[in-house]
């Protein structure tokens, strides 16, 4: 269990509830008190929060399905794996969030990826509910039939509690376009329908929206640079590194190039590529998008740069550093050796990759620090203009999208900037976040009654 967080009296008993009903699911717990630690800041200014259990009728997820996911492999053995979704909140409208397939995956995670979710949402004012699934899959080593096996079978189950405007699952972890036609394959089998809303992170001839396989990465370095902004300083000039070599990472190092930043590592869980002269993304994505294969293949392209097995790039000196691989990956010790290597911006791409104790270094040092709900938000924004084009049966250029995107980024700020501002603590975005998330939730699900 988390450390008690410092709470307004009048949440003790809030919280202590909150921790019974969940007291196996530390991850989500401590999404729990970092929020109630918001709550507390802005409580003064909304008694109306402690009326009706309205607090834990947010932290409470509306409905959460557990389900087993039966697949055939190659060899003709039958295998089985747990699928979850949880579909924590349609205050605003249908649940939206992604699908991973990773063995680490447990009703743990997908509680607090949820729960996030719900906050992350609400600051993209694009009218989303949330939730989060997946499955303690590994996709690693399992040739392309036994996946596509797998999607077919937690498809099966899943798709009765699915619709466009229900619960519209996209990628996370382990599930990519690929994956993703799998699993609209057999939903449009079963339902006999042509139902192109029901997921996201489509590929672009069967539905999908231009920018949204780039969205997360693209709005990661949009927000970056928005916070740079207030501090009239800019991104073009700058060293940055970045964990992971998935799809977040890929395009938050692509964005960073465009804008000028020179991008010197990556990761994934093999192992940090350092080139000081500047990543090749086209090595990088021939390596593991198409290949699939361990990053350790860059130095065949790049022999001048440096593999380091089993490290993180948090030690290699930076301006900037975006992590981009999975939550807790960067503690207290990282933090601190980001900070004495001058860095002067982190923010989070993955969903809660910086530990609480790691935040807390870089709040004290003045490091501008963006939350994961608010600075990786442009996934689920562009999976919400996907969902515009779908139900509109047109679909935009690259060119409107992005812009689009950059915008809904540079909102997002402003959003989390203002709510901090209003409470006294300008540019603590982790509170602007949380606060203006909250407020929003917390208006809908009170105005819709004992629902
Ligand atoms: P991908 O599966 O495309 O990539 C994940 C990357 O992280 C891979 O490079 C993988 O390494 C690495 N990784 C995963 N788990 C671990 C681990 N336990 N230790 C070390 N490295 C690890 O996923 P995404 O890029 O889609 O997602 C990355 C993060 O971003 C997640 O936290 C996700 O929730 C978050 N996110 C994703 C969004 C999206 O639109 N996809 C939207 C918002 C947030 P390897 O290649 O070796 O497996």
């Amino acid at each position: 269990m988390n450390d008690a967080p410092q709470l307004d009296e009048r949440l003790h008993e809030i919280r202590e509830r909150v921790v019974a009903r969940n007291v196996a699911d530390s991850a989500y717990l401590r999404v729990a008190d970092e929020i109630l630690e918001s709550i507390s800041v802005a409580l003064p200014r909304h008694p109306e929060w402690l009326e009706d259990q309205l607090i834990e009728r947010v932290f409470e997820p509306e409905r959460q399905l557990v389900f087993r996911v039966p697949w055939t492999a190659d060899d003709g053995t039958i295998r089985m794996n747990r699928g979850y979704r949880i579909q924590h909140s349609s205050a605003l409208g249908p649940y939206k969030g992604g699908l991973r397939f990773h063995p680490t995956v447990t009703h743990d995670v997908v509680a607090f990826l949820a729960f996030e979710q719900v906050f992350k949402n609400a600051l993209t004012g694009l009218s989303l509910g949330a939730g989060k699934g997946g499955a303690d899959f590994d996709p690693k080593g399992r040739s392309p039939t036994e996946v596509m096996r797998f999607c077919q079978s937690f498809m099966t189950e899943l798709h009765r509690h699915l619709g466009a405007t229900t619960d519209v699952p996209a990628g996370d972890i382990g599930v990519g376009e690929r994956e993703i036609g799998w699993l609209y394959g057999q939903y449009a089998r079963i339902v006999n329908r042509v139902e192109a809303g029901v997921l996201t992170g489509k590929g672009l001839d069967w539905g999908g929206s231009h920018v949204r396989k780039e969205a997360t990465g693209f709005g990661l370095a949009y927000f970056a640079e928005a916070m740079l902004a207030e501090r009239d300083e800019a991104l073009e000039g700058t060293t940055c590194v970045v964990s992971g070599a998935g799809n977040v990472a890929r395009y938050t190092v692509a964005k960073l190039q465009a804008l000028g930043a020179k991008v010197v590592a990556c990761s994934d869980s093999g192992g940090t590529v350092h080139d000081p002269d500047g990543l090749d993304l086209d090595a990088i994505v021939e390596i593991k998008e198409v290949r699939r294969a361990s990053l350790e293949e860059y130095l065949q392209v790049r022999p001048e740069a440096e593999h380091m097995p089993a490290a993180t790039p948090w030690s290699i000196p930076c301006d900037a550093a975006f992590p981009c691989a999975t939550q807790d990956e960067l503690d207290e010790e990282d933090a601190r050796t980001l900070v004495a290597n001058g860095v002067r911006l982190v923010a989070e791409g993955a969903n809660l990759p910086c530990t609480h104790a790691a935040i807390g270094v870089f709040l004290e040092a003045g490091v501008a620090f963006g939350p994961g709900k608010a600075a990786n938000a442009g996934g689920v924004a562009t999976s919400a203009l996907e969902m515009r084009q779908n139900a509109g049966r047109t679909a935009w250029s690259f060119e409107t999208t992005d812009a689009r995107l950059r915008d809904v980024m540079v909102e997002v700020h402003r959003r989390c900037m203002d709510a901090a501002e209003e409470l006294g603590r300008p540019g603590d975005l982790v509170l602007g976040a949380n606060v203006a998330g909250f407020r929003t939730v917390a208006r809908a699900v009170r105005a819709l009654g004992a629902v």
